[in-house]
């Protein structure tokens, strides 16, 4: 399948070989024709599937197509609602490198930073707009963003939107944009709130379900490090060193944490830089943009701070401290592997994260395989004190029922079990 076959323009067709695609992907072949044709789409998809150009290509040959009797005044006409910073500013350059050849402005609005340059740029007129809810619910408020004119509205990460609590803007924004709207609504998982929200926005919907959510990508080669939490620092310094890997994405589970491991990994001589939403939004551009050319080696990253972003060639995901949340861990997986790359991803699992992991390896149906020769070994197989009373509910029963389990394995080489 070519793109050509999809109805798509030269002008796009010409800023898509530039941009090195050669063939559609599998979402890209669904919801082009249906998105050209004006049908609303509900689209159930996992990051790194290529969703942003299956919206954007299409709604931008739709607004190009349009523009002839728009005459000379430029209203917003197509909205992308999306959760994150990095998610606005990497759909807006997505928007610009396939509008390459295409008479059409864009424009990114989101919080963190002063509004003056966003005011100026939507003052010039803009007809596709990206943007976070909260900003563009403030810009609006303060009267210089009109949605009424708005053809085509695409909602972006719906669940992490509902996560992040941005639910109620979405909705007040939505409530100030035309009732025939063509509107696309993406997320990756489909929680009773963002399906009753599909329900009510979407008319007769094609829906294109590229992955279920809980299948990472084949490409991607996983396993896991049974060690203490003590020596995770070690672990990880040791990790990077040892495998080579020229550009390393950690996650670890709070802010505080994202810091301390890219202090650590610092003073062990590995450039490492966090982000996270207490970083100013320069800082967390600045890093993002020296780790995504590969002049920095690791990122430190939260969830949030991490969620879609796309980062070329990108070796090796590191989960310093597995998630409460099983799907989050095929999210941040999703980060490598992608477009049809070879990819890995570390899971460090102590003795109090064992639940997690058999949440996660029940959520894939797959055992995570687990990679014993390290030199920091599982050694504690006693609970954290803080998390005792959890920690007690969950624990996990004999260690035993793992195959190689670490406990059987260290205590077995004579190590000493407790703490
Ligand atoms: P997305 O899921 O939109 O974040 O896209 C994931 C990655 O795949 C990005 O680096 C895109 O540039 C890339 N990509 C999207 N569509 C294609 C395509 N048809 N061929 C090759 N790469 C693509």
């Amino acid at each position: 399948m070519d793109f050509e076959k999809l109805g798509i323009i030269p002008e796009l067709l010409n800023a898509l070989r530039d941009a090195g695609y050669e063939t559609p992907t599998p979402i890209q072949e669904e919801a082009i024709p249906a998105v050209l044709a004006g049908r609303d789409l509900l689209g159930c998809a996992q990051t790194g599937t290529g969703k942003t150009a299956a919206f954007s290509v299409p709604i931008l040959q739709r607004l190009f197509a349009r523009r002839a009797r728009q005459g000379g005044s430029r209203p917003i006409r197509a909205l992308v609602l999306t959760p994150t910073r990095e998610l606005a500013l990497q759909i807006y350059e997505s928007c610009v490198a396939y509008g390459r050849y295409l008479p059409l402005r864009s424009c990114v609005i989101f919080g963190g930073v002063s509004q003056k340059p966003q005011e100026e740029a939507l003052r010039k007129g803009v007809d596709l707009l990206i943007a976070t809810p909260g900003r563009l619910d403030d810009l609006m408020n303060q009267g210089f963003i009109r949605l009424n004119l708005v053809e085509s509205l695409v909602l972006d990460e719906a669940d992490r939107m509902l996560d992040m609590g941005f639910i109620r803007d979405v909705k007040r924004i939505i409530a100030k944009t035309p009732k025939d709207k063509q509107t696309l609504l993406f997320s990756a998982t489909m929680p009773r709130e963002i399906a009753t929200m599909a329900d009510s926005l979407l008319n007769d919907p094609v829906k294109v379900s590229v992955a279920p959510a809980a299948t990472p990508a084949e490409a991607i080669e996983q396993c896991v490090y049974f060690t203490d939490k003590a020596k995770k620092r070690k672990l990880l310094a040791w990790l990077i060193e040892d495998s080579g890997a020229d550009s390393v994405l950690v996650f670890t589970r709070t802010k505080h944490g994202a810091d301390r491991v890219s202090r650590d990994l610092f003073r062990a001589g590995i450039p490492a830089q966090a982000i996270h939403g207490d970083k100013s939004q320069g800082a967390r551009q600045r890093a993002l943009s020296q780790f995504k050319s590969h002049q920095l080696r690791v990122l430190v990253a939260t969830d949030i701070a991490a969620r879609g972003i796309d980062i070329d060639r990108l070796a090796m995901v590191v989960n310093y401290d597995l998630p409460e949340d099983s799907e989050t861990y095929v999210h941040r997986i999703g980060r490598t592997g992608r477009a049809g790359r070879t990819g890995r991803a570390v899971s460090f699992c102590d003795y109090d994260e064992m639940p997690l992991l058999r949440d996660i390896e029940k959520l894939m149906g797959r055992q995570v395989p687990e990679q014993a020769d390290h030199p920091y070994p599982m050694e504690v197989f006693t609970s954290a004190p803080k998390r005792q009373p959890q920690a007690k509910r969950n624990r996990p029963r004999p260690l035993q029922t793992r195959k190689g389990a670490p406990g059987r394995r260290t205590a077995g080489r004579g190590v000493r079990r407790g703490s």
